[in-house]
């Protein structure tokens, strides 16, 4: 199987550290809203990777976390004026939902920021202590990027002579020494953590980084987000774990590229922010959904519409009504080329998909052996056959009704 390495940008052959055994961490929701279908096209993309990985064999060891600390929570919590319990909590149950709905397989765990600011407090101290890291006076700890050997390989940005120190905000374009650790501030309210670092709370990037570490130990397999997390979530994580570890954090990155609609970008300015819930109000089946955002290569820009997600859900259909004909299947004649076709399609769907997970061909070669079938006399035989083809398949699409 081959994937596409975004620190090599290049197409490699799969191999994990172990044999028989994934190790993947992927960034989760931050949960002060309703995740967008963007973020589910990320998130359907990485269940067809993982169900993949299952159906080669493969033992999966899945990590998701959950950001509930962050400004965006905070913002929220404070805004309300509510615990921050009471925001994150309502948000990551309707996420989960939301997964559910469309079919997307559990991590094996998903560990909250907020439970381990313990772990993210010693992970600061240690990175002081090993110098890669330095405190300023109001008591903010920055990770030093000069001290890391190989800043910048991931994304490909390197630090400048004139490094700036980064502030709150944490999407500069720009490599900057980054926040691991924020003291409290008249920002942060009522929220905020006593620890031996004073009062505070930690900064994104050391959130991911200590959990990936707890869950997954020094080194991962696999770590996975959307295409804006390369720079600067990814890298510095990655910084963060090589600096206390000095080991590769991860021996593959995976990045989705962005979720369009009609050719824009999603903004709630235009109009044109969908959760998956608004999506699902237009009377459309989650299925028809998942099948969009299954149906483009995760490395191209996704363009959704209306008319798109009609033809998604008339193929849905397509399929329901399918199986129902092979329900009532009691033609006397066994087919002579269904076979054929069976070996056919299973082969075009593992040479699509092991290569970097293109689902294209796949759903094409899927559909088209529907098509095939569809109008024809079928003994009770071969309804048993297909339907337990389809069924097969179905454990990496996701698509059908069980
Ligand atoms: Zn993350």
């Amino acid at each position: 199987m081959k994937l596409h390495n975004t620190r090599s940008r290049k197409k490699e052959s799969f191999v994990p550290m172990k044999k028989g055994q994934v190790l993947m961490y992927t960034c989760g929701p931050t949960v002060h809203d309703y995740a967008h279908i963007g973020n589910f096209r990320t998130f359907v993309f990485q269940d067809l990777l993982k169900r993949w990985l299952s159906r080669d064999g493969y033992k999966v060891k899945h990590v998701m976390n959950i950001t509930d600390v962050d400004e965006r929570t905070i913002e929220r919590a404070k805004r309300k004026k509510v615990r921050l319990a009471d925001v994150t909590e309502a948000y990551e149950k309707a996420f989960f939902d939301d997964l559910d709905a469309l079919n997307i397989n559990r991590a094996n765990v998903y560990p909250r920021a907020s439970e381990h600011i313990g772990e993210m407090v010693e992970l600061s101290e240690k990175l002081i202590e090993k110098d890669s890291a330095f405190v300023e006076k109001d008591g903010s700890i920055y990770f030093d990027i000069t001290k890391s050997h190989n800043y910048g390989s991931l994304s490909g940005k390197r630090p400048r002579d004139n490094l700036r120190r980064k502030t709150k905000r944490e999407d500069y374009d720009e490599p900057a020494h980054f926040v691991l650790w924020k003291p409290r501030d008249e920002m942060d309210g009522m929220i905020y953590w006593k620890t031996s670092l004073g009062e505070g709370r930690p900064g994104w990037h050391s959130e991911c980084a200590t959990m990936a570490l707890k869950y997954l130990g020094d080194s991962m397999d696999i770590h996975s987000g959307g295409v804006d997390l390369v720079f600067p979530h990814h890298e510095n994580g990655k910084a963060i774990s090589e600096a206390l570890t000095g080991k590769e954090f991860s021996k593959y990155y995976l990045h989705a590229e962005h979720l369009i609609i009609d050719g824009q970008k999603m903004s709630k300015t235009l109009r044109n922010h969908f959760t998956l819930r608004d999506i699902l109000k237009k009377g459309c089946s989650p299925a028809a959904v998942r099948l969009i955002l299954l149906g483009t290569h995760y490395r191209k820009k996704l363009n959704f519409t209306f008319k798109k997600l009609d033809a998604s859900e008339k193929k849905i259909k397509r399929l329901e009504s399918f199986i129902k004909m092979l329900s009532g299947a009691n033609a006397k004649k066994n087919s002579k080329t269904l076979e054929g076709d069976v070996l056919k399609l299973k082969r075009d769907f593992e040479d699509s998909l092991n290569n970097d997970l293109n689902p294209a061909p796949a759903l094409r070669a899927f559909f088209a052996f529907i098509d095939k079938y569809k109008n024809k006399d079928i003994s009770q035989k071969d309804a048993k056959r297909i339907l337990k083809t389809l069924k097969e398949l179905d454990s990496v699409l996701g698509i059908m009704r069980a």
